[in-house]
């Protein structure tokens, strides 16, 4: 393989800002990449206008196909977490590849995005040899899944899909990943004067204490999580607090297991209100939802396959947390999120191996090829 235009293109991508919302010069770039192929089509859907981004997802297919081979989709998103401005990427003598300047890497997910692009120029040079492959750059993956969740699947003919965006090592595959909820309360009590009649008040805040001291929160279980991560209340030291808001979520790879959590979150609250006089006002909203995929599944056997026969380990994990994969997974499309091996994703830093993503390169090659 051509290591040295792999990273060229991916020293470029990198260097284009593209924080969730921003995603347009990556957008070019992929557009202007395509426009030196041939037999290549590129859509851009409306994605960006359901959370006010720039630009929609792209999705780009060839006019030559392979009808013997399942329809596949390749997918990596075009946004990056911030910091994520002035980028200067940098290699050492090991391969390891770096930002110099004081921002994430953005390997998650521009490794992705410089495999697909490489992979694109491969199915052009002899497109009779590849399946019917759909290569779908996403955007607003970072802001919970947004581009993802407004792409419009009737679009793809894919049968399968390959998410490139997962922090394992090379050879791994996230077969199951978590049910997700936010969680919006608003803890109602009574205003009073601190000082002269603080017993006429019911303290919201007290009443969130011991909501929280009673609900299940942190790990409950070895697939289930939850947190509050945000709170908000009060107007000045002298008033007996009114009302606060607490924000949180809860994960589970067994939805079963979300709902019972979610349930004894919400009892934990509504009996402190209950207990104090106060009001609690509970939402509870989707954020992404799970999946499981069997290690029977011919998917899996094909990549293990493959993966060994590149010299790896090949191993099906869980994740903690949803990817693309989650939404194709939950419209009807079986869909792996394989490890590309970004180390300190979301962190300045982050770094990711040549060595590593050549070997994925190698793999998804084939892949694509034999399916
Ligand atoms: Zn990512």
């Amino acid at each position: 393989m051509d290591r040295d235009r792999l990273l060229k293109l991916f020293f470029e991508l990198v260097q284009i800002y593209s924080p969730t919302g921003k995603e347009g010069g990556v957008a070019d770039y992929i557009t202007t990449y395509i426009s030196g192929l041939s037999n290549v089509s590129i859509m851009i859907d409306d994605a960006g206008e359901s959370f006010g981004g720039e630009c929609g997802n792209l999705i780009v297919t060839f006019s030559v196909n392979n009808d013997a081979h399942a329809p596949l989709a390749l997918l990596s998103h075009m946004d990056t977490a911030q910091p994520c401005h002035g980028i200067i990427p940098k290699i050492d003598d090991d391969g390891r590849i770096y930002s110099q300047s004081d921002t994430v890497l953005g390997a998650d997910d521009k490794a992705g995005v410089a495999m697909m692009l490489l992979l694109l120029s491969e199915v052009e040079k002899r497109p009779q040899d590849f399946g019917n492959i759909e290569f779908v750059f996403t955007v607003g993956e970072e802001k919970n899944l947004l581009g993802s969740k407004a792409l419009d699947i009737s679009r793809l003919r894919a049968k399968y899909g390959l998410v490139l965006d997962s922090n394992g090592p090379i050879g791994s595959m996230i077969t199951s990943a978590p049910y997700a909820v936010n969680l919006k309360l608003k803890l109602k009590g009574r205003p009073a004067h601190a000082g002269i009649e603080p017993e006429k008040g019911i303290s919201a805040l007290t009443i969130a204490a011991k909501g929280v001291l009673k609900a299940p929160l942190g790990r409950l279980s070895p697939i289930t999580t939850s947190n509050f991560g945000r709170i908000a209340g009060g107007h000045a030291t002298n008033i007996v607090m009114e009302e606060v808001e607490i924000e949180g979520e809860a994960r589970s790879l067994e939805k079963a297991e979300l709902d019972r959590t979610v349930g004894e979150i919400k009892a934990s609250f509504r009996d402190a209100a209950d207990q104090m006089g106060g009001v609690a006002h509970i939402q509870v909203e989707e954020s992404f939802p799970g999946y499981q995929i069997s290690e029977d599944t011919p998917l899996v056997k094909l990549m293990s396959r493959v993966i060994s026969d590149h010299g790896l380990a090949p191993s099906c994990r869980s994740s903690g947390g949803g990817s693309d994969a989650s939404i194709l997974n939950s419209r009807g499309i079986p869909c792996l999120n394989l490890g590309v091996a970004f180390h300190n994703p979301h962190s300045k830093d982050e770094y990711i191996m040549l060595e590593d993503i050549s070997i994925l390169y190698d793999i998804l090659r084939d892949v694509i090829q034999i399916i």
